[in-house]
């Protein structure tokens, strides 16, 4: 048999930082490092900057005094994203580049076109229901009226085709997952006309070009993954072997913990307790109250994703919530 060197999963915590870590972001961190520490692999830290205008130094140093006091520690240099703008856009004019078009189409003149087309369906379809879902389905979709009309590059938006079939990936926490990228974004804009690039873009060539294994993060990214998949597979990068998406820490009224709704930030300075209720949230065994490393050691030889299997949503303890 070929003995061939064993290569340590890689995995990863990509914060945007447009705002302090909270509950629900801290046990993304959580998990995502003591899953792949559990199984001997990296942990790498890499800040979501791309938009400019909502993250800030800031909300990422604070981010990173977190984690220290936590005792997480991450492998390797932090990779900023807002530094590597000029890779993004090699790889919208090289692998990419047969993919994507400039659009020149505003948000007003695509809500006209949503609107008609919303009006004409409805009337076609009379009594039968169409609903609300049916309602975003024809507005995530862009109707490609720029496709054959050959507009610079630089000058206007770009756009970037998603393929038009279902991709399939197991998810090793919600199970098996199909979605077709076109219907879920369209063809999605890669870069804004400002230069912005599209966060899931710069995601997924970091994922591929920092050879990240096994990604583990929130539900709400899950809608994504199917685009990160095909953009990959578009660019010539690596795979990523293996999806996590954990459910999303709640209020007690159901509300998702997020910073648009103002979720309080974590407050490090008992960063024991902080531990001890992460872990409880996300249902794994409790851990000695202790230093935050050993307390982390042992979370570490713990770990289990079984205890999260099929969850969607899990509730902050009343005494925690202050929504309760
Ligand atoms: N930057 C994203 C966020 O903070 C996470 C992206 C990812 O993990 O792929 O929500």
């Amino acid at each position: 048999m070929l003995d061939l060197p064993s290569i340590p999963p890689i995995g990863r915590f990509a914060p945007s930082p447009t705002g302090e870590l909270h509950l629900g972001s801290l046990t993304t961190a959580l998990a995502s490092y003591c899953h792949i520490k559990s199984l001997g692999g990296k942990w790498l830290l890499r800040i979501e900057d791309t938009d400019t205008a909502r993250c800030s130094t800031q909300f990422s140093e604070q981010i990173i005094m977190d984690l220290e006091m936590l005792g997480m520690l991450w492998d390797g240099d932090i990779v900023y994203q807002s530094e590597r703008v000029d890779i993004y856009n090699d790889y919208l004019s090289s692998s990419l580049k047969p993919l994507t078009y400039g659009c020149q189409c505003s948000r007003k003149t695509l809500e006209h076109y949503w609107q008609e087309q919303i009006s004409l369906k409805e009337q076609a379809s009379q009594n039968d229901n169409f609903d609300a879902n049916d309602k975003l389905h024809y507005r995530q979709r862009y109707p490609r009226c720029c496709i054959t009309a050959n507009l610079t590059r630089d000058q206007h938006k770009l756009r970037l085709q998603l393929p038009n079939y279902a991709i399939g990936f197991r998810d090793g926490i919600q199970g098996m997952q199909w979605a077709n990228p076109q219907q879920v974004l369209g063809d999605m804009v890669a870069r804004r006309q400002n230069g912005m690039i599209n966060y899931i873009l710069a995601a997924s060539i970091d994922d591929g070009l920092q050879g990240v294994t096994h990604i583990m993060r929130g539900l709400d990214i899950l809608p994504m993954t199917s685009a990160q998949i095909s953009i990959l597979n578009a660019a010539n990068l690596p795979a990523i072997e293996q999806w996590y998406h954990l459910p999303l820490i709640c209020h007690a009224d159901g509300q998702k913990l997020s910073k648009q709704n103002l979720a309080q930030p974590i407050d490090t300075r008992n960063p024991s307790a902080l531990i001890t209720l992460a872990l409880q949230l996300l249902k794994q065994q409790p851990v000695d109250v202790d230093t935050p490393d050993r307390m982390l050691k042992q979370a570490i030889a713990q770990w289990d994703n079984a205890a999260l299997h099929g969850q969607q949503h899990i509730a902050l303890p009343l005494h925690t919530d202050r929504t309760s």
